[in-house]
């Protein structure tokens, strides 16, 4: 598996590319692709190397991680969006979210597949499971492939932190909850790629983040 990152638009979100490198099957986790450039930077990037983009993969629908959705599902048509169906809110609002931020943006294509706790997501022949950890917003989905140690998490774990929890839909008690019996529970060395910020590992947060 091969993972590029880009950071993209106004909340230096992390946009990750999950790559099959034998079938070129890739998905992209979070499109948060803002700006033309950056979105033909995206674009370009699985056209140049002839990936074949299958799906859009939602760790949540938080507006800095769906800017770039429907560029994405327009220029890679018929692809699948995946995400947790309590996030679908954030994706019929997302227009007047935008607005409130004083920024516009294209409208996110809906989700075609739900995803729950437990569902198996297959970027190419790389399995990830996806679990659920609520609290920075009701429908955060983790995806882990056990096989390359690797967990995308979105906003739930970061590098020495944790996601906010007063937004719509968060709360803190189960946020810190679903990360201790969910993903501190991982080896060691399962890497963690966060929706903003550096990678980090399971054993680094389990041993230094402030809040456990
Ligand atoms: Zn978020
Ligand atoms: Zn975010």
């Amino acid at each position: 598996m091969q993972i590029q990152t880009f950071v993209f638009n106004h909340f230096g979100q992390n946009t990750y590319l999950a790559i099959d490198e034998q079938t070129k099957e890739c998905a992209v986790i979070d499109p948060g692709c803002f700006f033309d450039e950056e979105k033909q930077k995206l674009i370009s990037y699985i056209q140049t190397n002839k990936y074949i983009l299958t799906k859009i993969v939602f760790t949540h629908c938080h507006l800095d991680h769906a800017f770039g959705a429907r560029s994405i599902a327009n220029a890679f048509p018929n692809i699948g969006i995946y995400a947790h169906k309590n996030e679908s809110v954030f994706i019929d609002d997302a227009i007047n979210q935008s607005l409130r931020f004083g920024i516009t943006m294209e409208q996110p294509p809906k989700i075609t597949n739900y995803v729950s706790d437990g569902d198996i997501v297959e970027i190419g022949s790389h399995k990830f499971v996806a679990i659920h950890v609520p609290g920075h917003s009701p429908g955060s989905i983790c995806y882990y492939n056990a096989e390359y140690k690797v967990i995308f998490c979105g906003d739930v774990l970061f590098a020495g932190s944790i996601g906010r929890s007063d937004l719509p839909g968060g709360n803190h008690d189960q946020l810190i909850e679903g990360i201790t019996k969910k993903l501190l529970i991982l080896p060691d060395d399962v890497t963690v790629y966060s929706g903003h910020g550096p990678t980090t590992s399971i054993l680094v947060e389990r041993d230094t983040n402030p809040y456990f």
